[in-house]
């Protein structure tokens, strides 16, 4: 099958032909219905992230079953899944505790399959898949706790934007900050994520919404999805705006969807006296972001991670499905552009630019 292969950071990934497995016990192979095009893909190819290479990325996507290993329940031949990047074993602490989406044996083994080893090969070298997925393939080996069915009827370009920034996003304004009906926020970087950052604040009833970024046109389009306000921050102080637009004392969540140290502490900054302020970017590995220790105590703020928007995502995927089918959440709105496989470089030097709405790799499978 074909796929997609990191062979070294800051170079082009290679269309190339490779070897796939059966499926063994507990997993499920899958052909990619479609595979978003997200920024954590590209933290990997520039070397912000690391993943052992050679790898296939991709990360959000749906796809339809193939056949199954022994074992499996949740699923059989025929039937369209979202793909999650958070497979879980169901038993470590981390599952037990009710964090799934931060399974110790999924972050243990990473881009491997739980068992330790490797479902996809080329030239008898093993390959890496990305958050056990590897959604730039056309075919991939993934874990049972990683797949959720849906109705056939459901879009899969939907379902595989529900895979990643639909799910982060939402949940965390919605699982990791709760945020409350009259509450002001900020929403600092508008991407795929920060996007749906801002619809969930928007569903949770906040009635300021304030999105940060570099880019007017992405400042633009985030008010389509509930942003009452925007800041350039280019254009002057961006601490100073927000606190501008909401009487000189910072928003009461402040969520930072970029990932740098620099955006941390502006989103810290900008939550107010006893507000909270959720990181769900992800820094270049080592940066430190500085925070204010004396505002941290002084105004009882509280700083908090969300990976995956804090999501359980085998049962939130199908509350993101129930928001979208009754129309309080736009996905389809999202995507602005599709590629095919061969053109997954071009895809992502169009995020790179900055060009607005999410793209898709559309494999053209048909249900
Ligand atoms: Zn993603
Ligand atoms: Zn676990």
């Amino acid at each position: 099958m074909k796929a997609a292969v990191l062979y070294q950071t800051t170079q082009p990934l290679v269309i190339e032909d490779i070897e796939i497995d059966a499926p063994k016990a507990n997993e499920v192979k899958v052909k990619i219905a479609v595979a978003g095009v997200c920024r954590s893909d590209l933290h990997f190819m520039k070397g912000e992230a690391i993943i052992p290479v050679p790898a296939v990325l991709g990360h959000e996507g749906s796809a339809i079953v193939m056949e199954v290993g022994e074992g499996v329940t949740n699923v059989a031949p025929g039937d369209h899944v979202i793909l999650s990047f958070a497979p879980y074993c169901g038993h470590c602490e981390s599952c037990l505790n009710g964090h799934s989406n931060a399974c110790d044996n999924h972050q243990r083994t990473g881009g491997k399959q739980f068992d330790g080893t490797s479902r996809i090969h080329i030239n008898g070298q093993d390959l890496a898949q990305m958050g056990k997925l590897g959604c730039f393939g056309e075919e991939a080996i993934v874990p049972a706790t990683g797949v959720s069915k849906i109705d056939p009827g459901m879009s899969l370009r939907a379902a595989a934007l529900i895979g990643c920034s639909v799910t982060t996003g939402v949940g965390t304004a919605i699982y990791a900050a709760e945020v409350t009906p009259g509450s002001t926020v900020c929403v600092i970087g508008v991407g795929g994520v920060g996007l749906n950052v801002v619809q969930g604040a928007r569903i949770a009833g906040a009635t300021r919404i304030i999105a940060v970024d570099i880019n007017d046109a992405a400042l633009e389009f985030a008010g389509k999805f509930g942003a009452t306000d925007s800041v350039n921050a280019n254009s002057g102080d961006p601490l100073k705006a927000i606190k501008d637009l909401t009487n000189g004392k910072g928003v009461d969540y402040a969520f930072e969807a970029f990932g740098s140290s620099e955006t941390i502490t502006l989103a810290f900054d900008a939550a107010r006296k006893h507000g909270t302020a959720v990181i769900a970017g992800i820094a270049p590995v080592g940066e430190q972001a500085g925070i204010d220790g004396v505002a941290l105590v002084r105004q009882e703020k509280t700083l908090k991670g969300a990976y995956y928007g804090s999501s359980k995502p085998s049962i939130d995927f199908y509350h993101m499905i129930d928001l979208y089918k009754s129309g309080k959440l736009d996905v389809d709105g999202l995507v602005t552009r599709s590629y095919t496989l061969d053109q997954v470089n071009e895809a992502y030097d169009e995020l790179d630019r900055g060009v607005v709405g999410r793209g898709v790799i559309d494999y053209g499978v048909q249900g």
